[in-house]
């Protein structure tokens, strides 16, 4: 299948007509509103929805608004019909609605250096998971050994925290470096300073379209029915205030301050041929977390640094999300199972996402090895860490045959920590 819009098939593409991804997006002269992407262009679906182009089943317009939430909790019957009628819009040889309209075409067809992506959806709640392997046995030798470094419970449980909705974030959006207490094993008391080792995690996220019920617990595939689709998404995270904060309860103030999700939901229709199966279990799981099928993504994804002042950014990472070994669908049919109410708009991380290789590390923490083994960017400089202004950007793609379904990027530059707002902090 082809589009006639021509930037569409361009190699490598992220946007080809088998995306139609959907995102929220303004101009100088538009507030925001809904949108997908084809090639170069984001195509306002508030436009086409006024023009009766598009239309997603209900009784009122749901693409007018600055968030994606009313039109995911319409469910899979309008992310569905949506997905057609524009396919048909957009297609060589369909509907010449659109193609024909060239005062439609103009308004609704802006190019996509001109237009302000937003936070795609209003975020419910984020809860971010722990459920890649080779991450969890990474993280576990550094900080307890190698014997015991997945916890008892690991596979068993796809394990995870509630996050904070509130600092979830757009790519592109600065992050302040934090400041919070800091204890190293050698020292005697805690201090509070900024973070010195300010870390990414290489995750995807899964976005919660229809609600479940409180009290009531789902299957694994009605889960999965449950999911609109997938955003890139860095949980941003603070590797000293974690080690002194973490026990018993799990990270806070160290994955607080940020976290940043990609413009663009890829919606589950397009990945859908590229699904694939979770790791053989090595521990056999309880009947409420078995798959009906495959679960998981083939989705290749990549993790570049640009070092402060630099002018070109360097491929610190490679991996792909099949190295997860619970799929979101299984957690959020975990998530529900105590009879925990999931809403329109709730935001599951992944876990970071690290493959067997050292180069496939979805982590800072990883790759420099708790800062021993330093990095070496094609620039000559070193890092173990993310110093102030140094830009971390994520990108990934799941590969057809003649085409990609890409995820843009989800990017984020470091601001100096706010020393000077805290008298007593160190300098
Ligand atoms: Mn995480």
């Amino acid at each position: 299948m082809k589009s006639w819009v021509e930037s569409a098939a361009v190699e490598n593409c992220h946007f080809p007509i088998q995306n139609l991804p959907f995102g929220v997006f303004s101009t100088k002269a538009l507030s925001p509103r809904c949108c997908t992407a084809i090639g170069d262009y984001v195509v306002d679906l508030a436009a086409l929805e006024e023009a009766g182009l598009i239309n997603a089943g209900g009784d009122k317009p749901v693409f007018d608004q600055p968030a994606l939430n009313a039109f995911m909790g319409l469910g899979k019957t309008a992310w569905d019909g949506v997905r057609a009628q524009l396919t048909d819009l957009l297609k060589d040889g369909g509907n010449p609605a659109l193609k024909g309209n060239d005062a439609l075409k103009e308004a609704a067809f802006i190019p996509m250096d001109a237009a302000a992506m937003h936070l795609p959806f209003t975020v419910s709640e984020y809860t971010d998971f722990y459920a890649g392997r080779q991450h969890a046995f990474n993280v576990g030798t550094m900080f307890r050994g190698p014997e015991n470094a997945l916890p008892p419970n690991w596979l068993h449980i796809p394990i995870g925290y509630n996050g904070r909705a509130s600092t979830v974030i757009v790519s592109g959006t600065a992050v302040r470096r934090p400041m919070g207490q800091l204890k190293g094993p050698n020292d005697t008391a805690p201090r509070f300073g900024p973070c010195a080792r300010l870390d990414i995690e290489l995750e995807m996220g899964a976005v919660v379209g229809l609600p479940t019920e409180m009290g009531e617990p789902i299957s694994v595939q009605e889960a999965d029915d449950l999911i609109f689709g997938y955003v890139l998404l860095n949980d941003w995270s603070a590797r000293d205030i974690q080690a002194w904060e973490y026990q018993p309860l799990g990270p806070f103030q160290a994955k607080a301050f940020a976290t940043s999700i990609s413009p663009w939901v890829v919606s589950k229709a397009a990945l859908e041929p590229f699904r694939t199966s979770t790791p053989e279990r090595e521990k056999e799981l309880l009947p409420y977390l078995a798959e009906p099928g495959p679960m998981l993504y083939d989705i290749e994804l990549e993790v570049s640094m640009l070092p402060n002042g630099g002018d070109k950014a360097t491929t610190i990472a490679r991996t792909n999300y099949n190295n997860m070994y619970y799929s979101a669908a299984q957690q959020l049919a975990h998530h529900a199972s105590s009879g925990c109410k999931m809403n329109t708009g709730d935001l599951l991380g992944s876990g970071t996402i690290s493959g067997p290789e050292k180069t496939q590390y979805g982590s800072l923490l990883e790759i420099s090895w708790g800062g021993k083994e330093p990095l070496t960017l094609d620039s000559g400089e070193t890092r173990t860490f993310i110093e102030d202004g140094d830009t971390m950007t994520l990108t990934g793609w799941a590969q057809g045959d003649g085409y990609r379904i890409g995820f843009g990027e989800c990017t984020g530059s470091i601001l100096p920590a706010l020393v000077n707002k805290f008298p007593r902090a160190e300098k």
